[in-house]
């Protein structure tokens, strides 16, 4: 008979696959690996999945404790003695928060089939916020400070929950599996675990200041980077800046709704600024220059003799910057000759004199005919 003829319990380093003088960090990769794949909720009613998964969590509580596991090291399952295992490994309110904290959160998220345990940590929420900036700003961007409302992780208990920061523990009424299973006449039926309200665990002491959420509502500083060229509407998202999850889950995002504030005369068109400009009558028919105010500064408008009304004048590279390539769109400006209502006896009778020389022949066409000719008009 050989010697290491396997007794009982199997050797806790190869029921993890690790080496006798693995890290602690190899020892709960290993264990998680196995966690995962053995766990009740991935396996439903594999009593053999189940032996696995209580075998490595057995080997992972023995061997990430150095006590027990040099006692180990040095007697085999003998040296742990009393502080050994009666087959339950959750047995004595092992804390496993390190470990089942995201481990929990992994399979949560794994969306494997069966039956699922309702999760203790649930993520937080989205938040948005509406900011109203300035037409300038949602060009060249900005840079603000907002406050925001939301629920942050618990300073006490840094999310956990609990006071002394252990985590949650493994329910005991359920051993974990958040469902009680009972018999009723043939059936075998399942319920919700009350203890822990079906997620598995149990916060025994929980954190006075959160009362075992793991978070809490504060108002917060939050400085937002609007970056240039954004338009109405656009929305800034900001990943795990939303409410804290609860019980330590991950972070919602936070959404920045802009609605940007229409600019006292300017329209923006693509990279073009289109604004309307009245001129008079006689501005129209000789000329002028005059200065206006552009997003860079002062620009000066040449209207030249005889322009129209409804006449558009572009002034190139005065509009808005390119985003991603050097130059600007431009400054379009409308103009409309205003035709006074009201005259002096004095207006009326220049406007009189001119008429005298002014003769326009007031001869029907078609609309189409003055599309063509439009210039000679103008
Ligand atoms: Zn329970
Ligand atoms: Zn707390």
């Amino acid at each position: 008979m050989s010697s290491n003829t396997r007794v009982g319990k199997a050797d806790y380093y190869e029921v993890l696959g690790v080496s006798r003088d693995c890290s602690d960090q190899e020892l709960k990769s290993a264990y998680r690996k196995q966690a995962l794949k053995y766990h009740p909720d991935r396996n439903p009613g594999d009593r053999a999945a189940e032996e696995k998964f209580k075998e490595a969590s057995e080997a992972y509580q023995v061997l990430s404790d150095a006590d027990k596991r040099a006692a180990y090291d040095r007697f085999g399952h003998a040296g742990l003695g009393a502080q050994g295992f009666a087959g339950n490994p959750f047995a004595g309110g092992v804390d496993l928060g390190d470990i089942f904290g995201d481990l929990f959160g992994e399979m949560f998220s794994m969306g494997g089939g069966g039956a699922r345990r309702a999760s203790r940590q649930q993520r937080g929420d989205d938040l948005r916020f509406d900011l109203t900036i300035q037409f300038e700003d949602a060009l060249f961007g900005t840079e603000t400070e907002i406050r925001i409302r939301r629920l942050e992780t618990c300073a006490h208990c840094q999310g956990r929950g609990s006071a002394s920061g252990r985590g949650p523990t493994v329910c005991s009424q359920c051993q974990g599996r958040g469902q009680i299973r009972y018999q009723q006449g043939f059936f075998s039926v399942a319920r919700t675990c009350s203890a822990c309200g079906g997620t598995g665990s149990v916060i025994s002491d929980p954190c006075a200041a959160c009362r075992g959420e793991g978070r809490a509502a504060a108002e917060v500083k939050f400085h937002v980077k609007v970056p240039p060229g954004v338009e109405d509407g656009t929305r800034i998202r900001y990943s795990g800046e939303g409410d804290a999850g609860r019980a330590g889950g991950p972070k919602g995002d936070l959404y920045i709704v802009l609605s940007i504030r229409a600019h006292e005369f300017f329209e923006r068109h693509g990279h073009d600024l289109h604004c309307v400009i009245p001129i008079s009558f006689p501005q129209a028919v000789l000329g002028a220059e005059f200065e206006m105010p552009a997003l860079d500064g002062a620009v000066t408008i040449k209207i030249p003799e005889g322009t129209a009304s409804g006449k558009q004048l572009r002034v190139r590279g005065r509009g808005i910057p390119y985003l991603n390539e050097k130059g600007k769109g431009d400054l379009v400006v409308t103009v409309v000759v205003q035709i006074p209502k009201k005259l002096s006896r004095a207006q009326r009778e220049l406007v009189g004199q001119l008429a005298e020389t002014l003769k326009v022949e007031n001869r029907p066409s078609s609309p189409g005919l003055l599309e063509k000719v439009k210039d000679l008009f103008n």
